[in-house]
């Protein structure tokens, strides 16, 4: 089992919540059946040998209600116990209730939900009493015995505030991940709270600079990652490898596209989980074709770019819904990235170079010990946690 493989499972594009700069719900959007769930076990069943993650996703999956995780996390998980399936939810919380808890405790599936800093800020960008709701759903998550942690969106105005969202989540003891605004296609005005790539560049440094400074204290996951990458050379999370191929969406109506953000629009669907598509069925659609073409498109367009091998162009959904109807551009984040990776592997080098254990035998201990800490400090602490 080499290659593990993720399946989104969409069980609705509807939300209970209206965030002012989200983009991606649908108030008409239908609720998965749970034949819908049945086909994507008959789908899997001889779909691939690899190990499979399944993320329920929307819009909200609490939505889809007890009743539907009472039948689905089974049948997923005796249907296809041959492949090890583990599972995962995106959830704003407001909807977990004991009863949800206990059956997603049962199956071991870790939350991950969002909260945008203190209060005042989370409500200012997301809705009022927004940050109370989630708080609530938190308590009986935790109470539950489930794993919860926070993604982070950082808009182009919360992004003045990142030293009190980053000391919220330090004084709260959360995990932080950060999700940049994105510009919005349904809106009239799409970069109302869409992070501009340069400032997301200074603010992912910003906060190199903080898990550095408090790398026993709170995980920033964004920083671990691109750590991990220039360390390994190898892309660590979707976002900075191919994947293509190695990520499936399924929409409520059981169409499958190439990821959660692609649910919705129909020139992405790649198939139908009621027809029992293979790999090669599609790959060979016009939009797998579609996503390979970008593969290959990074090839060209990132060739020269020092960070290729652990960045792949970014994420193509960002690239692709950028210019709608032909691959022409990276990922817009590509600064941001570039900023990031080559702030990282600067430090890393001088910090090798300078390093007095170079060269300098046993006898620099104690200089070694005035070090400022720095990307490798963090790295340690990084595989310690991890062991
Ligand atoms: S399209 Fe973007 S978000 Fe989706 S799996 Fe690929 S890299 Fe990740
Ligand atoms: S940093 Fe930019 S140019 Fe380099 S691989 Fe990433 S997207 Fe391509």
């Amino acid at each position: 089992m080499k290659n593990p493989f993720h399946v989104m499972i969409i069980p609705t594009l509807g939300c209970p919540s209206r965030c002012h700069y989200c983009w991606s719900s649908d108030e008409t959007s239908p609720v998965m059946k749970i034949e819908t769930v049945r086909d994507v076990v008959a789908w899997l069943n001889d779909f691939r040998d690899d190990r499979v993650t399944f993320t329920f996703h929307g819009g909200e999956p609490l939505l889809a209600g007890a009743d539907f995780y009472r039948q689905a996390l089974p049948l997923l998980s005796e249907g296809l116990s041959h492949l090890n399936p583990e599972f995962a939810m995106q959830t704003n919380l407001w909807l977990m209730t004991p009863e949800i808890a206990e059956i997603l405790a049962a199956y071991h599936v870790p939350i991950g939900s969002s909260i945008d800093g203190p209060e005042e800020i989370n409500d200012s960008q997301r809705g009022r009493g927004y940050y109370e709701k989630t708080m609530k759903g938190y308590e009986i998550a935790r109470a539950h015995g489930l794993l919860v942690r926070f993604i982070c969106t950082f808009t182009n105005q919360s992004v003045r505030l990142r030293e009190e969202i980053f000391d919220h989540f330090l004084q709260h003891g959360f995990t932080l991940k950060l999700h940049p605004a994105l510009p919005s296609l349904k809106s009239d005005d799409p970069g109302q709270w869409a992070l501009d790539p340069e400032e997301y560049g200074e603010l992912l440094v910003y906060l190199l600079d903080r898990a550095i400074e408090k790398r026993d204290e709170i995980e920033v996951m964004n920083i671990n990652d691109l750590c991990r990458c220039v360390f390994t050379r190898r892309g660590s999370v979707c976002t900075y490898v191919d994947c293509m191929g190695n990520t499936f969406a399924v929409g409520p109506d059981g169409s499958i596209y190439p990821c959660y953000r692609f649910v919705g629009m129909p020139e992405y669907i790649l198939g139908h989980v009621s027809d029992h598509p293979t790999m090669d069925d599609l790959n060979g659609s016009p939009a797998g074709k579609r996503m390979f073409e970008y593969r290959d498109y990074v090839d060209t367009a990132c060739g020269g770019c020092s960070h290729i091998q652990y960045c792949r162009g970014g994420c193509p959904y960002n690239a692709l819904a950028a210019t709608p109807g032909e691959i022409s551009g990276v990922d817009p984040h590509c600064v941001a990235y570039k900023r990031i990776f080559t702030e990282i592997n600067d430090r890393l080098n001088r910090e090798m170079y300078e390093s007095p254990m170079i060269g300098a035998g046993s006898g620099s201990r104690s200089a070694r010990r005035k070090e400022k800490p720095g990307v490798t400090a963090l790295m340690r602490s990084i595989v310690s946690r991890s062991l």
